[in-house]
């Protein structure tokens, strides 16, 4: 009997799954889902509780999905290793057969790359096993967007955003394909553990993982966003509906849900970029397309479609320079002085440093798993450039702690801020938090959601409370912004 099995990774949905999609067409559907709760990926330091409780309420989703669709879905602790070692040997000892294919969507993380080399070679030189990839998470993969002039990869947004689009409109016609089985002739799922005599039942036993709400739920530190498909496409057509049409502007605004929160989604793969952008390509949402009148969303869209870039971009370093998980782009940037100052980290990651703006982003982040785009910018300049302090300290903790915790975009964000990295902020642009928080929440109120000690002052107090108006409990500023800037200045500078 001829089947597959599809290992899930970042890929956590049935439908619009392209590696999927191929198992599905060469087998006829007969496709065993896997996933594996890895021990090198749980025990990683920048694994935070609450994503992966996230990630396995995505896995129960799919689970779902892949039992409506007709099939199931194993899930098995272990490394990839063990788990295939374990199918394989319950095959043997049941006389059943070995899937003859293997399917799984590329990613691009230095470790994950690692053990996609392994794993392949474990499989098909070892077991005569074949192995089907394709692309799923990005639009283009690395090597796909590269300068004309051939030369290695790009080091600068802008051009990379340009040759982008470019590529993107020669190939736009595509790019919904890509997230679609092809066709629409993919075989339905029909398919699961106990068509295989025997090794069904004993590999069940195995699948001791307990992936339902209630057993994961007790350790989260907070409530976790509806997972699955069903509840990404949710978010997708509410913002869609109405906060797509002034996200060019809204975006920036921290008090405003003007963002699409989708980076949750995109992370665990129950939505793809690819999807999004097929959605946006509605014939009643125009875009600046070529050949096309702009229609009322479209300074939205585009922008959009920036920031989507942007996480191509970053996977596009990540892939092309690995070693910017662990040191500076800039090498340059290996000599920057760092400070040591554990009660000013401490009172940065509590939202206590007397800066409202930058504990009102630290406290969302704590209390919700997410922070807005514009204050993660100020918390992160504030750590690197006002505290000092290293800023894979502030990556790590923002790792640990947000849902959307991706490796390529928080080492991009990080790096940026920090002016060690590709395409970064310029050293000498230090943001002044003050500043940032009178022009993005000029009436205080995200501040007064998230530090609600300041909600009674005066709306223009509440960014720098006066010594004698600030409550019992509110600390005064830890440092003193325009000393600290110096300070940041003089020691680029020793570098530069
Ligand atoms: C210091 C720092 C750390 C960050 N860490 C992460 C992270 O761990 N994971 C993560 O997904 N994003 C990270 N970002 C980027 C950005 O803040 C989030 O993607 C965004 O806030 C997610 O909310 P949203 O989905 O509502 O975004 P939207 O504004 O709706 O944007 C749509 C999508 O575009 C992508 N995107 C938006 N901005 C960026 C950006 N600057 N860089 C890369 N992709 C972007 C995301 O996939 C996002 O979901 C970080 C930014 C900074 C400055």
């Amino acid at each position: 009997m001829m089947y597959a099995i599809h290992w899930f990774r970042r890929d956590l949905r049935v439908a619009t799954n392209p590696a999927l999609a191929k198992s599905r067409a060469r087998t006829g559907g007969k496709v065993l889902g896997l996933f594996c709760v890895d021990p090198q990926i749980v025990s990683r330091p920048d694994t935070g509780i609450d994503r992966f409780a996230f990630v396995l309420e995505s896995v129960a989703a799919l689970r779902e999905e892949l039992r409506t669709a007709g099939g199931d879905l194993l899930v098995l602790p272990g490394t990839p290793e063990e788990a295939f070692g374990r199918i394989f040997s319950e095959c043997a000892r049941h006389g059943s057969a070995r899937p003859a294919i293997v399917s799984f969507n590329r990613d691009y993380e230095p470790f994950a790359r690692d053990r996609d080399t392994r794993l392949t070679r474990l499989l098909e030189q070892e077991n005569g096993v074949e192995v089907v990839t394709d692309r799923d998470h990005l639009v283009f993969e690395p090597g796909e967007i590269t300068p004309q002039s051939g030369d290695g990869h790009y080091r600068v947004f802008s051009p990379f955003e340009k040759r982008w689009r470019a590529v993107f409109a020669e190939q736009r016609h595509r790019v919904p394909d890509r997230a679609d089985n092809p066709g629409g002739r993919t075989p339905g799922i029909r398919f699961t553990w106990s068509d295989l005599p025997g090794t069904g039942r004993e590999l069940q036993r195995h699948d001791v993982i307990d992936t339902t709400r209630d057993s994961v739920q007790p350790r989260v530190r907070v409530t976790l966003p509806p997972a699955g498909r069903v509840a990404a496409h949710r978010r997708l057509s509410e913002f869609l509906a109405g906060p797509i049409a002034s996200y060019d502007e809204a975006r920036d605004i921290p008090a405003v849900d003007g963002t699409s929160r989708l980076s949750i989604y995109l992370k665990v793969g129950s939505l793809t970029t690819a999807e999004i952008i097929a959605a946006l390509d509605s014939p009643d949402r125009e875009t600046a397309r070529p050949g096309r009148a702009p229609g009322p969303q479209a300074p939205g869209i585009e922008r959009f479609l920036t920031e989507l870039i942007w996480r191509e971009f970053y996977y596009h370093i990540l892939y092309h320079q690995p070693r910017v998980e662990h040191e500076p782009f800039l090498t340059r940037y290996w000599r920057l002085q760092w400070d040591d100052d554990e009660s000013r980290f401490d009172a940065w990651k509590a939202g206590l440093t007397g800066f409202p703006i930058v504990d009102a982003g630290m406290r969302q982040l704590k209390a919700t798993g997410w922070m807005h785009n514009r204050v993660r910018m100020i918390v992160a300049s504030f750590l690197t450039k006002d505290l000092h302090i290293d800023w894979r300290r502030g990556e790590a903790y923002f790792m640990d702690r947000l849902l959307d915790g991706d490796l390529a975009a928080n080492n991009g964000g990080w790096q940026w801020a920090a002016s060690t990295g590709c395409d970064p902020q310029p050293y000498f642009r230090i943001f002044n938090p003050e500043r940032q928080s009178r022009r993005f929440d000029p009436d205080g109120e995200y501040i007064a959601r998230w530090v609600p000690e300041l909600a009674a002052l005066d709306k223009k107090s509440r960014h720098a409370p006066p010594e004698d108006a600030r409550p019992n409990g509110y600390p005064a500023p830890i440092v003193d912004h325009a000393r600290e800037r110096k300070v940041a200045l003089e020691r680029y500078r020793a570098i530069v």
